[in-house]
């Protein structure tokens, strides 16, 4: 290709943004000339490229500015340690479709269960799919409306505004009365227009202690469960599972009745080398 022509290409993928393009297109070139492809098939083969790179480079992005605290995946849950959990429903979280519809998502059970670990899997395979996401704890969150409230939204602004907000560990810290109010005008706002994926250690009859009134927690409720998909998770804790197989086997430790009948007398010479050795010759006078 002359050089002229080359520089006036670069030159033009530049302008327009088509890094995945720039990247491929003489090489792609080289190839349709040696299969003797179409134009068109080239055409499609640059599109293809250059919609892959745009695809990855916004994944990136998203990434980046969700904030999740680490990498998890579907892939990476074991289901056979929840083996009360539905595996066709997380699957079927898993597509999607509930953030396209608006719907939201509630994971509770106990610590360990792997409640944040779905959270972040299925935030970050929104982020693949190109949904805006956000990934907060309660905490933090109230934290940043508290300190926004009174200069209406600015920073909070992409929370209100994002398709898919995930809030893990809600219920960890009780509320007082104004921060409740103001998580409850948060729920109102995404009602049926964006989705949330909320995480608690606490049943839902213990939200009125959470916010601290009763009439309240079940406002948000109403709101939140109305179009919503409810995971309860109830097996033993992931965190533990090292320590529980552990304490399987103290288990296996014989009991004090079991011990006598195992009892062992010790014999004389195996006591000789713990006896001290005399010394020899006269004793030192210590010195003083
Ligand atoms: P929770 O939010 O319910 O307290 P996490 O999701 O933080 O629990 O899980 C604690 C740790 O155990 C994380 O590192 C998570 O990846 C892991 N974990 C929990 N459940 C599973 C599971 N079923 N398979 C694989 N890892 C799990
Ligand atoms: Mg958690």
């Amino acid at each position: 290709m002359d050089k002229l022509l080359t520089e006036r290409i670069e030159g033009n993928l530049d302008l327009l943004g088509l890094i995945g393009i720039k990247k491929v297109y003489a090489d792609l070139s080289k190839e349709a000339h040696k299969n003797s492809s179409s134009y068109s098939q080239y055409l499609d083969l640059l599109l293809q490229e250059e919609v892959a790179s745009k695809q990855s480079h916004r994944f990136q992005l998203l990434l980046r500015e969700a904030g999740f605290p680490c990498n998890k995946s579907l892939e990476g849950f074991d289901f056979t340690y929840q083996p009360d959990l539905d595996r066709k429903r997380i699957n079927e979280l898993f597509n999607l479709d509930f953030v396209l519809k608006r719907e939201n998502a509630v994971f509770l059970g106990p610590p360990g269960v792997g409640k944040t670990h779905l959270a972040i899997a299925l935030g970050i395979k929104a982020c693949q799919k190109g949904i805006r996401t956000y990934f907060l704890t309660m905490d933090a969150l109230m934290k940043r409306m508290r300190s926004e409230s009174n200069q209406r939204l600015p920073r909070l602004r992409r929370y209100y505004q994002s398709p898919l907000m995930i809030i893990d560990e809600l219920g960890y810290l009780p509320l007082n009365r104004e921060d409740s109010n103001l998580f409850f005008q948060f729920v109102s706002h995404h009602y049926e227009r964006r989705s949330l994926i909320i995480t608690s250690n606490k049943g839902f009859r213990d939200w009125g202690e959470i916010f601290g009134d009763k009439v309240l927690a079940s406002a948000i409720l109403d709101r939140l469960l109305h179009h919503s998909h409810v995971i309860n998770i109830k097996g033993a804790s992931y965190r533990l599972k090292d320590k529980l197989k552990d304490l399987a086997e103290y288990k296996e430790i014989p009991k004090p009745e079991d011990l006598s009948r195992l009892s062992y007398t010790i014999k004389e010479d195996e006591l000789k080398p713990l006896q001290a050795k005399r010394p020899r010759g006269r004793p030192r006078k210590a010195r003083l």
